[in-house]
């Protein structure tokens, strides 16, 4: 009989068949998957240019079997990722080979909808799109509204703090949500927020809120619904160069106005727009706006006309005003496939998503295309205009030896230049692999220490999600342990008056 040490492959397999068997007394059998066929369903996110097979994925119905599985990562000392719908850009939900992929997507329940309070609780496989399905009867509906919103699901849009057209004036995930409900690495369970509108102490919630699933298990939240503005109507702005098109967006914020929507596209993404769903763009304006204005009929009608007379004074072009509801809808029904439309006009895309201060859009725009030229490749331009959140749709081909590693190079000469003029790396996509390196372009090495020191605080072993949002990572003990007081504390005397 041999006492040799078993090969290390052997020990892997033998955990993973171990793992697999206590899943299985979790969960009913058709919730574990293991076999490589089904697994490969799972084996990217959004952000398919980074793929690999899971370990194992865990399909939970419950709160308690979430509990249980993170008690069980714990003692086994295994990995977690937790994914929604897996449409992250930037790779957040993209799973690890030796750790559990944790798909929430059995969470799809509207749990409550209360309207006197305004707020609906729903679990965290919900798509963003269902919670305005519940509640749009009584003339209410969920404001942010990333253009994802049919796929993806409200646990996923807090671990991203998701955006969307409307968080221009409505704000993002992080200003839409009341109360969350956290299954934390040991398997405690932990309530923050509520039904009510602020909370007691730390901004914990803020903390959870594009945490991307770096911190805990979101299996509950309530959501802020808003009552549906009286009367919304959309406006096409045309312009001759991108530079007009990014003064009115400065121009209209700076004369106070705060549109619904108000988002941009260069020439080469609202003619493939165009192109894949006519929406009556104009095809020969360098930019266009599409901009939303809300509000009662005369405040609506007042807005329509400084808007037009601001565009008119930076050179607009064309203007078109929606005459229906239906022609509303159109004009938004091309930016909501903006981003199929350019992914029809080339065999590969890479989405970038940095952010920047209004009055540097058409610099940054501008040098962009100088960029382009640079690295060889086209770059097309819609996005959030009125946040300043720029989306980049770089053209490649993958299949072309060099293409990816050309894009990569490109996007992150864009997300340089965001942060050089005063701009952050990410407005809602997220930091996932994607950005992760670039990080030490916006925070000191103390800055980055500092945050890992939260993470800390909730998975001082690095089980959830590692290797995404943090270029290094440090053992905890590293960063410092925390002094740990053993019994109780003085308790300071309280002057009475
Ligand atoms: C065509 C297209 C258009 C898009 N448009 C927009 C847009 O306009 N605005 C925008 O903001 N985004 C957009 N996105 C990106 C994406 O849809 C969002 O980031 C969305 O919030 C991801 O949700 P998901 O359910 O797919 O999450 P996943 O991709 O599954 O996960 C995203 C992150 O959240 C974490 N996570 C997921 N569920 C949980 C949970 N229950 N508990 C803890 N952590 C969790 C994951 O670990 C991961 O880090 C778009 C994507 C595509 C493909």
């Amino acid at each position: 009989m041999s006492l040799a040490m078993p090969k290390p492959e052997e020990e892997i397999l033998a955990n993973r068949t171990r793992l697999i068997e206590r899943l299985r007394e979790i969960l009913p059998d058709d919730n574990v998957i293991d076999d490589d066929a089904a697994l490969k369903a799972y084996e990217c996110d959004a952000l398919t240019m980074y793929r690999q097979l899971p370990l194992v994925v865990a399909l939970p119905e419950t709160v308690p079997q979430v509990s249980e599985i993170m008690a069980l990562a714990a003692d086994m000392n295994v990995k977690i990722v937790p994914r929604g719908a897996g449409t992250s850009l930037s790779g957040g939900s993209l799973p690890l080979g030796d750790g559990i992929l944790l798909g929430m997507g059995k969470f799809n329940r509207v749990l409550e909808v209360d309207f006197p309070n305004r707020c609906a609780r729903v679990q965290p496989g919900v798509t963003n799109l269902a919670i305005t399905h519940a509640v749009q009867h009584k003339g209410f509906y969920y404001a942010p509204d990333p253009s994802s919103q049919i796929a993806c699901s409200i646990g996923g849009n807090v671990g991203e703090n998701a955006g969307g057209v409307h968080c221009l004036k409505y704000g993002l995930t992080t200003n839409n949500i009341l109360g969350l409900e956290i299954v934390l690495m040991g398997g405690e369970i932990i309530h923050l927020g509520g039904k009510h509108l602020d909370s007691e102490l730390y901004d914990l919630m803020g903390l959870m809120t594009g945490s991307e699933g770096l911190l805990g298990v979101i299996t509950e939240v309530t959501v802020r619904i808003l009552q549906k503005p009286q009367t919304a109507r959309g406006v096409l702005v045309g312009f001759p160069s991108v530079a007009a098109g990014a003064e009115c967006v400065a121009a209209v914020i700076g004369a106070g106005i705060i549109p619904g929507g108000m988002e941009m596209m260069d020439n080469l993404a609202l003619v493939a727009t165009d192109d894949f769903q006519p929406c009556g763009y104009p095809r020969d304006a360098e930019s266009l706006l599409v901009v939303e204005l809300d509000g009662t009929q005369s405040e609506v009608d007042h807005l329509i006309e400084r808007v037009s007379e601001i565009a008119k004074d930076v050179g607009a072009t064309t203007i078109k005003v929606s005459q229906s509801e239906e022609e509303r809808l159109q004009f938004w029904a091309g930016r909501k496939n903006a981003f199929p439309a350019v992914g029809a006009i080339g065999p590969d895309y890479l989405c970038m998503d940095g952010t920047i201060p209004r009055g540097q859009l058409a610099h940054v725009l501008t040098e962009m295309q100088e960029m382009g030229k640079r690295h060889g490749l086209r770059v097309a331009n819609v996005f959030h205009a009125g946040d300043g959140n720029l989306h980049p749709l770089i053209l490649y081909d993958a299949n072309k030896p060099g293409d990816i590693e050309k894009a990569e190079a490109f996007g992150a000469d864009i997300l340089k230049l965001c942060v050089a003029v005063g701009g952050v790396l990410t407005g809602e996509h997220g930091v996932g692999v994607e950005k992760r390196d670039l990080m030490p372009e916006m925070f000191s090495e103390a800055d980055l220490e500092q945050q890992q020191r939260v993470k800390c605080a909730f998975d001082p072993n690095h089980r959830l999600n590692p290797g995404k949002v943090f270029p290094t990572l440090h053992r905890c003990a590293e960063l410092g342990k925390m002094h740990v007081h053993r019994g109780k504390l003085p308790f300071p005397d309280i002057p009475r008056f």
